[in-house]
């Protein structure tokens, strides 16, 4: 299952003496047990330091067979700390300047051959203190404060490459805080997720679930009929706008591309160290993604570094911060391939302090697997309150995540216990149920990320085997199903990231929401309402003549100034523009909060890739919890588990649209003082 270990190939790789023993003494064992001794020696280095040579320290894990406290009580009873030798300093000096800090042109070249190819996308933040002042068109908006989204240029690219631009990102540092016990969550447009589980519930969820019905039948239904309509609708792949282009049948085009593979986004979520970026990076690993050297050279890194049992999570965790804190600040996107489908992967933050980051990954995906760590305590402490399982968990699915992959991960802290793995599937199924989740929709996988057990293939070990015969990870990634596409609408894409580029015009990035472009085009941002050519199109990192809704492109744009445009402008078919406005109503649904929301309320709007301020304008109606109709106008204020119409201002012009036009770019969630106070869709959109 696992490939073979990690060895020196004569790749040039410069190990002094200690690493290579390290190795030599290492070469017999399993995957399995590397990590294991990896995982015990980032232990004992945070209680010997280096003070012991590292060739004892492995000697001492073996003899007590991975036992820490035993190998430490035998280094320590060997007195070895005198053999503190120049050479070993030497190897940690070395160690220091390479561990994700300033790298000679030599590494940096030896990066670009690294596959696979992480791009980090950008999240907008603090745009409140650094809005940036865009000159108006004066018919459309007046108050000119036409940016969204603080500007995000990034230096040029060095290795010209405009998906590999690692851009610097402002973080919100939010202390989150979401009460445990949420059951909220918007009615999705498949309208199957939402029966509510009479029975099932407790309390908080009854109110979900009445809250869920009241969406669906007062709203979501008609839409769904809509929805449905449209996609059966012969397929139109021309758009009314595109006299002038060549016409393509997108849809063909799109069976036949990837060798007939269709395109997935995934985002991973779940608490801080539930082992997400491991689980991840070994994955890819274990796909032939990233070559042995490359993981030798993170090994070596991140063993010098202190930080061995974090090899694989440096596959995704790129920059030398996320590296030295050891946690996921950014989204890094990747690629893979399973049978039938192409993977746009997103690592997601799962520190609370990163929570707007996740929230724009999560806009931005079709799926998610969901880690949680089944070490005894930790599940409990990402599951309670505080903890980011339930966050995430609530987020992805009011951002329209409907399929989860849960893998249970840290097995081999448990022995593989089937007990245990029952005993967090059960809490969390029914948490996932409460949440909107369709029981046939979760599907959950015992997993070992630093073991690299049933991550590709079916696990072996007859721990393992013995009671599971499901799938492995990758299996359950091969068999999502694939969302539907709003290729038939007009052309949509919110900038995830905009940078200069080599050539004359300059790049943005991000998902296509809606419609599709070729290359040529004409295309209108908004705001700030100006038009520009598309003179290319990536696609993966390889240049292409088109692309459509469900793919993560890298625009190259000219005809218009860099400095007009930011993280979150919308780009869109100039004949079919999408709505620009400060002021629009939306249905919410009110998450736990503590405090009541009244007339006034300020808010930070969380839409797409943009967290705008916002003030809540009007309270205008509360909906019934079943029925949907109007229970009480203009209330005085709106409490926990509450379904109501609202009017919400913005500080500068958001591009919107109604969720029953665009479920994609309809719906947001509202954040207040580092908690998500409720999630909406919107209704109406005003001036
Ligand atoms: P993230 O914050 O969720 O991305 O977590 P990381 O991938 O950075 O992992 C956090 C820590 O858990 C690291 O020390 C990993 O080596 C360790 N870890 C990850 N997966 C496993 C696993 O399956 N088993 C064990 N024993 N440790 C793991």
């Amino acid at each position: 299952m696992c490939a073979e270990p990690l060895e020196e190939e004569g790749y040039g790789y410069e190990g002094t003496d200690d690493t290579a023993d390290y190795f030599t003494s290492n070469h017999q064992l399993t995957d399995v047990d590397r990590a294991r001794l990896n995982s015990c020696l980032d232990q004992m280095r945070e209680v010997l330091a280096e003070s012991v040579p590292e060739q004892k320290m492995v000697q001492a894990v073996l003899d007590s067979k991975f036992d820490v406290q035993k190998a430490l009580d035998l280094v320590l009873s060997q007195g070895s700390k005198q053999n503190v030798k120049t050479k070993n300093e030497d190897t940690v000096t070395v160690g220091k300047t390479t561990k994700g800090k300033a790298r000679d042109s030599q590494s940096a070249r030896m990066e670009s051959e690294i596959v696979p190819k992480i791009t980090k996308m950008t999240v907008s933040g603090k745009k409140q203190s650094m809005g940036f002042e865009v000159p108006c068109n004066s018919h459309i908006l007046c108050m000119c404060a036409c940016s969204i989204g603080e500007k995000k240029i990034s230096k040029t690219k060095q290795n010209m490459n405009p998906c590999l631009n690692s851009m610097s990102i402002t973080v919100e540092f939010f202390l989150l805080q979401l009460s445990s016990g949420l059951t909220v969550v918007i009615a999705e447009e498949n309208g199957h997720a939402n029966t509510p589980q009479k029975g099932l519930l407790t309390e908080d969820a009854s109110v979900a679930s009445g809250v869920l019905q009241a969406v669906s039948k007062s709203a979501l239904l008609p839409q769904v009929a809509q929805v449905s309509e449209e996609q059966n609708m012969v397929p139109t792949p021309v758009k009314k706008s595109s006299k002038t282009k060549l016409q393509i049948d997108v849809k063909a085009e799109l069976e036949k591309r990837q060798g007939g593979k269709q395109l997935l986004n995934l985002v991973v979520i779940g608490h801080v160290d539930a082992g997400k970026s491991t689980l991840m990076g070994h994955l890819l690993y274990l796909l032939g993604n990233v070559n042995k050297r490359t993981m030798h050279k993170y090994e070596q890194e991140s063993k010098k570094a202190g930080k061995a049992s974090f090899a694989y999570a440096w596959v995704l965790d790129e920059t030398g911060e996320e590296r030295e804190r050891g946690v996921t600040m950014d989204v890094g996107m990747t690629k893979f391939e399973t049978k039938t489908k192409v993977i746009t992967l997103m690592d997601a933050p799962g520190h609370k302090d990163f929570i707007p980051n996740m929230i724009t990954g999560a806009a931005q995906a079709d799926v998610a697997i969901l880690v949680v760590d089944a070490s005894r305590g930790e599940f409990e402490a990402g599951f309670e309150t505080g903890g980011q399982t339930r966050e995430h968990g609530l987020l992805v699915r009011s951002l329209g995540v409907t399929q989860l992959a849960v893998a249970v991960n840290k097995m081999d802290q448990v022995n593989w216990q089937q007990e245990r793995f029952q005993e967090i599937t059960s809490k969390l199924g029914q948490f996932l149920k409460q949440a909107g989740f369709k029981e046939s929709d979760v599907a959950y996988i015992p997993t070992s990320g630093l073991g690299g057990e049933n991550l590709v293939t079916r696990g072996q070990s007859s721990d393992l085997t013995q009671w599971y015969k499901g799938k492995c990870l990758l299996e359950q990634i091969d068999s999502f199903k694939p969302p539907q596409r709003s290729v038939d609408k007009p052309f949509r894409l919110c900038v995830a990231d905009v940078f200069k580029d080599q050539g004359s015009g300059f790049c943005v990035t991000g998902k296509i929401e809606a419609g599709y472009i070729q290359v040529g085009e004409r295309l209108l941002a908004m705001p700030p309402n100006e038009t520009c050519t598309a003179k290319g199109i990536t696609l993966h990192d390889e240049p292409v003549d088109w692309a459509a809704a469900g793919d993560h492109v890298s625009l190259t744009l000219t005809g218009m100034d860099i400095i007009k445009i930011n993280v979150g402008c919308v780009f869109c078919d100039p004949k079919e523009p999408i709505k620009v406005c400060t002021r629009f109503r939306a249905r919410v649904l009110i998450f736990n909060i503590e405090v009541p929301i009244t007339k006034g309320f300020p808010v930070l709007l969380h839409y797409q890739t943009i967290s705008e301020p916002a003030t809540i304008r009007k309270l205008l109606s509360v909906l019934h919890k079943s029925t949907g109709e109007v229970t009480k106008k203009k209330p005085k204020f709106l409490s926990k588990g509450q379904n109501a119409l609202i009017e919400l201002q913005t500080q500068r012009p958001v591009a919107l649209e109604l969720y029953k036009d665009f479920k994609e770019l309809g719906r947001f969630m509202l954040r207040y003082s580092g908690s998500t106070v409720a999630a909406g869709v919107v209704t109406e959109i005003r001036e």
